[in-house]
């Protein structure tokens, strides 16, 4: 059986890993020179997006024999409004880099494979279809997903990021939500070491927001960051990322095509996180090759955990500056902060995302009058 996998990074690789396994040896194509050739960032995986699934490292590793070491445990989230701070705290999740950095997650599983890599690769998906019996698209985008027509975009955003330098806590990642300086957006700050963490800013693309000055935003919450933290950051690297899609395939497999990670709509729409995701949607195309699963069965909850992510978006949109301090400053109440402790923890299964859909989807229905 010939299987290709374009692309190397957290699908290709979790789905090369599991064929091997499963005794077949694909051909892999990587359009860099290298694994995780690109920038090198923070990011972060919070269990309470995975329900119900609760710790998800030790559920990849139980359950499919993938290892990723993290960078940290999160055990404290600072949450930021316009006028509000407030934590979640225990065991909720990990930070973890990505990119060119030796412990970056796609160079650990690199390490996890024996098939060889084919890098500064030119072949094209036709060719790839020509020669292979199943192919595997896992490029990272759903570029490949819009060109077949089976790609439903729901929003692009842009990103603008940094290394920065400073004192950090690599179990305590910030958040911060200033829609007066950046509408619909959100602001991370995740640490990668003691002294080096990843500043984001992240807005979508709608049309008000596409009048607004980028360089400006970013200065404006580079400062609120430093006031906030207490310290002036120093900034030692930056990239940028525009048109970022966010979206879904509307069929996970076409004929011996496969769509994984963000080909196939990994990246949940709500906070932007799809690390997961990739790993799974690259495991699960492998059991299908292999005829020890349904692609199709095995990827349906995601589709579900997108949907809840869209009206979670959608109803954070919807929210104003005051409105997002009331529900921060809430946070701060004894009883309300020790619910919401438990229900972030790595130890609660409760999938409050979807628990709380019809809610949101009524207020969302309220302020749109009909939209959702
Ligand atoms: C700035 C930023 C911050 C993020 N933060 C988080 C976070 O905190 N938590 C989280 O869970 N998720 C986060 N995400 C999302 C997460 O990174 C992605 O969902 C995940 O990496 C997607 O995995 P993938 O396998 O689809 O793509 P990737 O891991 O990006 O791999 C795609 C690979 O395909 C290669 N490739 C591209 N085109 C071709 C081609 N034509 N031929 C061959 N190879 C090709 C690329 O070079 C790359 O190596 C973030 C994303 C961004 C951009």
């Amino acid at each position: 059986m010939k299987v290709a996998i374009m692309g190397a990074g957290l699908s290709g690789l979790s789905c090369a890993i599991t064929l091997e396994r499963l005794g077949v040896s694909p051909t892999i194509f990587e359009k860099r020179s290298m694994v995780g050739d690109r920038f090198i960032n923070g990011e972060a995986m919070f269990s309470i997006i995975d329900r119900p699934i609760k710790d998800n490292l030790s559920y990849i590793s139980k359950n499919y024999n993938i290892n990723l070491n993290a960078t940290d445990k999160v055990t404290k989230l600072f949450i930021h409004s316009q006028k509000e701070v407030a934590s979640i705290n225990g065991k909720i999740g990990y930070t973890n880099i990505r990119g060119r950095h030796e412990d970056s997650y796609e160079r650990q599983l690199e390490k996890q494979i024996k098939s060889k890599i084919n890098f500064n690769s030119t072949y094209d998906y036709e060719d790839l279809c020509k020669d292979y019996d199943y192919v595997v698209l896992a490029t990272g985008d759903g570029e490949y997903a819009s060109r077949l027509g089976n790609y439903k975009c729901d929003l692009t955003c842009t990103i603008k990021g940094a290394t920065v330098q400073g004192n950090f806590i690599t179990s305590s990642p910030h958040v911060w939500f200033n829609y007066d300086i950046l509408p619909k957006g959100y602001t991370w700050l995740i640490p990668f070491s003691d002294n080096e963490a990843n500043l984001s800013i992240a807005y979508p693309d709608y049309p008000d927001n596409i009048k607004l000055d980028i360089n400006s935003m970013w200065e404006k919450f580079y400062s609120l960051v430093c006031r906030d933290l207490g310290e002036d950051l120093t900034i030692t690297d930056n990239f940028e990322i525009t048109r970022y899609m966010m979206g879904i395939c509307n069929k996970p497999k076409i004929n011996n095509t496969y769509f994984v990670g963000n080909c196939f709509g990994s990246i949940s729409p709500g906070l932007g996180f799809g690390q997961l995701t990739s790993i799974l949607t690259g495991v699960y195309s492998a059991y299908d090759i292999c005829g020890i699963g349904d692609y199709e069965e095995l990827t349906k909850h995601l589709f579900e955990d997108y949907n809840h992510s869209i009206v979670f978006r959608r109803f954070m949109e919807n929210l104003t500056d005051e409105q997002l301090d009331f529900h921060i400053k809430n946070l701060n109440n004894n009883i309300i902060g020790m619910i919401s402790d438990r229900l972030c923890s790595n130890s609660c299964g409760i999938d409050i995302l979807k628990l709380s859909t019809p809610i949101m989807r009524l207020w969302n229905y309220y302020k749109s009058k009909g939209s959702i």
